[in-house]
This record gives structure tokens, sequence and C-alpha cells, in this order.
């Protein structure tokens, strides 16, 4: 097996699991030595050649597998050799934390920035705009709906964001 040390990582492990699935995870958590078919795969670790196929193209999707083809002479049939490319997977997480980063901060600010309302029956929550519209009074079950501090929400994501940052050296001016 290739990449072991990579593997190891539970943030890594995490990562494939959420981009293969249950089924496929037993084709991205072991990836072999060199080329490799779909055949020999899907045989070697006893699943059917569409998981496997389909966890591979996932992986190759996400630039973690590529493969060359090649066709048998006599019966024109194409054989697809697949490699493995987990020397790609640090970049690939590295740009999703970016992206929650970005995800977190819009979000925070729009916490921030607007007040709520909640309706404590139905646990719905409502901008101010919407409450004021509907006379502070819940649409669904009538019960007035009380002004809501969402400081709590606020401090766990900026903590969050602060991690991040932290993880990915980012100055937190920029
Ligand atoms: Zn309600």
């Amino acid at each position: 097996m290739a990449f072991e040390e990579l593997l190891e990582d539970p943030v890594i492990q995490k990562y494939l699991h959420e981009l293969v699935g249950p089924k496929g995870m037993p084709v991205a958590a072991a990836p072999p030595d060199g080329e490799v078919t779909d055949e020999e795969l899907a045989e070697e670790l006893d699943l059917e050649l569409n998981d496997v196929r389909r966890a591979l193209f996932i992986l190759y999707e996400n630039d973690l597998a590529s493969y060359r083809r090649l066709r048998d002479e006599d019966s024109g049939w194409l054989t697809y050799l697949w490699t493995f490319q987990y020397q790609n997977i640090p970049e690939n997480l590295e740009e999703e934390m970016y992206r929650l980063l970005d995800t977190l901060a819009d979000r925070n600010e729009y916490e921030r920035n607007h007040e709520f309302y909640l309706c404590e029956v139905c646990s719905i929550r409502f901008e101010f705009g919407e409450a004021m519209d509907f006379g502070f009074e819940c649409p669904e079950c009538g019960s007035p709906v009380e002004s809501m501090d969402n400081e709590m929400l606020v401090t766990a994501m900026e903590e969050r964001i602060a991690d991040l940052r932290d993880e990915l050296n980012v100055d937190a001016s920029a």
C-alpha cells in the first residue's frame, strides 16, 4: 500500500470518507503502489465493479487519481490503468479550509449585522424585518417572538475562524 503515512491522519481519513462515501472507502483507504485496474481492485477488495469505478471517478475528479487507457490490439477492449495521486491531498485540504474560512467569515458577518427574533414554541428564527412584518408574532403558531441573543453562536464562530486562520497562517487583518 502507498501513502501509508498520509492515511494515518484522521483528518485525511475523514476527508476521503466525505468524498467517496462508505461504499467507496475501501478503495480510497488502500491505494496500491503503482498502477491498478478497476477489475483488479474489485477482485482484491471483494467489491462491486460499479462501486470501485464510482470511487475512482470521484478521486479522479478531485485530482487524487489519474488513469491511462490501453487498447487491446486483438479485442479492441480498453483497459484503464489507475494511479493514485494522494500527494495532492494536503493541497486539496488546504483549499477546503480556505473555502470554509470564507463561508464562516460571511456567516459571522451576517450574524453580527442582524437582529434576530425567536419563536420558542416552533424554534424558528426570524430576522428583525420579518418579525416586524409578522407583528412580532410567529406566523406558524401565533406566539409572541422574543428577541434572541446570538452572542454565543458568534463567539463560537469567531473561535473557529481564529483556529482556521492559525492553521493556515492567515493574518487576521487579511
Ligand atoms: Zn411558533
